[in-house]
């Protein structure tokens, strides 16, 4: 393999010089306008509070009982930062072992390639339905996509990736793609899409299970081909690791005589030992489990046992971008736990699809835009309060709320560096800090700003004049007092305010 890493896109052997395929990494609108539209469902606000507070405490549990979860946050921070190091060592190690075990390894630039490999791989094979385990990597290349232009069904495993599959709809959060479904509307979808269930289904969630259960095993015993994505991947063995819940993850990747796993290239890590770390602070911080239900490891064929042919594809779409900014890197030590979305007040709020891509929540906000290129995805690094809740509770210790500054100031110099007008922002701040620069012009803006009362209504102004106005939108301004600082200092002292030397006031 000639090493394409560590490179910006575009002076590597393997980058290409045409568009990065981006997948579904792309908001349809801008997250404000998707947010507006979130914030307006009240359903779907109740079912988000409920699932985020549920998940939130069980985690903070399990978490509470290990008296070296800071340290363990610390391995594993340092284990995936001493990747992303020597990434291209440790990526040609991974394929060396693969390889020598009896499995193939693809390399891919972008979405474009990855669903070319896997689609002609499928097709080769001659299966016109393959069973998937719960991957986000295959959701950002739009895999599902890609296969049924090509006459080939993908029929989603996990339950919940079933019933976004089955309602015609896209996954909301990382761990929980239906998190903004409640138990009526799935049992709704059930009976309008599975052909084969129960009329009297009720909304139990063992009776919805069930019904799951049945459509799938049929899938599963019929399936020639399973496809994946990959949590963690050894590079001393060439071992590929998967971690469910809900045991479909081994079927698929046990039954099927061809197993194909899509996994980007920041997942690898050096050694079993530093497998040991991860599969401590991964189910924590997902599900908060002690420790994953099922956590399936495969090292290559094994004869008579399992798929004999397997295959690997490892992919970049913009992933080595992303480790060119020494800034952002940290965002691809991501182990895709979402713990970050679970706190996130945003989130909460708003829920997965107002972020417009597969990536959503915190994470997405700084990880959607480096893969992209900040002009495809401008307005998620403003998807935050900057609040930090997100850090606090981060596995591998990503400074997500640095990163988001980071973002919104590589936003402002992409856009300056694109126009030479200049954004009504930059205007109010060269003005603000004309204003403030003298006592007596800011003295005299005080003044002036009293006009603001009359547009105050119910104590507070909640619309602004332009250029003002864009920030208003989400926000309340105060209403001026009736008196500045200055004149009651005056009125009570009689005399100029302290500090001041002239009469601005
Ligand atoms: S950024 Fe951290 S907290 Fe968020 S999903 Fe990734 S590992 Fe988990």
């Amino acid at each position: 393999m000639s090493t394409f890493l560590g490179m910006p896109a575009g002076s590597s052997p393997r980058a290409s010089t045409a568009p990065r395929g981006v997948g579904h990494l792309r908001g349809d609108q801008p997250f404000p306008a998707a947010a507006r539209l979130a914030l307006a469902d009240s359903q779907l606000r109740r079912n988000l509070a409920k699932a985020t507070t549920t998940i939130r405490a069980k985690r903070a549990r399990v978490v509470a009982e290990l008296p070296d979860w800071e340290e363990l946050r610390e391995a594993g921070q340092a284990i995936k930062a001493r990747t992303l190091a020597g990434l291209d060592g440790y990526l040609e190690q991974l394929e060396r072992e693969v390889t020598a075990r009896g499995g193939t390894v693809h390399w891919a630039r972008d979405a474009t390639e990855a669903n070319q490999i896997v689609t002609e791989l499928v097709a080769s094979s001659g299966a016109k339905e393959v069973v998937k385990v719960k991957s986000i990597v295959t959701d950002e290349i739009g895999l599902n996509d890609a296969l049924a232009d090509a006459g080939i069904q993908a029929v989603e495993t996990d339950l919940a990736e079933l019933i976004v599959q089955l309602g015609h709809d896209r996954p909301s959060h990382i761990l929980v793609p239906a998190i903004h479904k409640n138990r009526a509307e799935i049992r709704d979808i059930f009976l309008r899409e599975m052909g084969d269930v129960d009329a009297g289904l009720t909304d139990v969630p063992a009776a919805l299970a069930e019904a799951a259960r049945l459509h799938l095993r049929r899938k599963f015993l019929s399936a020639r081909v399973g496809i994946s994505g990959v949590n963690f991947a050894v590079a001393q063995t060439g071992t590929l690791c998967v971690v469910e819940s809900e045991g479909n993850g081994r079927m698929c990747l046990t039954l099927p005589s061809t197993l194909i796993s899509v996994m980007g290239i920041e997942k690898v890590i050096p050694t079993w030992a530093d497998l040991g770390v991860f599969l401590q602070l991964l189910p924590r911080s997902s599900t908060g489990e002690r420790m994953n239900p099922y956590t399936s490891m495969w090292t290559g064929v094994t004869p008579g046992d399992g798929p004999q042919q397997i295959h690997l594809v490892l992919l970049d779409n913009g992933r080595t971008a992303a480790l060119a900014d020494p800034a952002g890197r940290p965002a691809l030590s991501c182990i895709r736990c979402s713990a970050c979305l679970n706190v996130c007040p945003v989130y909460e709020r708003v829920g997965g699809h107002a972020y417009g891509s597969v990536y959503p929540g915190p994470i997405g906000a700084i990880l959607s835009p480096m893969l992209t290129g900040v002009e495809d995805n401008a307005s998620l690094p403003y998807a935050s309060s900057l609040c930090g809740a997100c850090y606090d509770v981060c596995p591998v210790k990503i400074d997500i709320p640095s990163i988001l500054v980071h973002m919104r100031a590589r936003h402002v110099e992409t856009a300056r560096a694109q126009s030479w007008v200049p954004s009504s922002e930059a205007v109010t701040m060269a003005a603000a800090s004309w204003v403030m620069s003298s006592a007596a012009r800011f003295a005299a803006a005080q003044r002036t700003g009293r006009v603001g009362r009359l547009l105050a209504r119910h104590g507070v102004i909640d619309r602004l004049p332009p250029p003002l106005r864009g920030w208003s939108r989400a926000r309340d301004a105060p209403v001026p007092p009736r008196e500045t600082f200055r004149q009651w200092w005056r009125r009570e002292r009689g005399a100029a305010e302290p500090g001041r030397t002239d009469d601005g006031a």
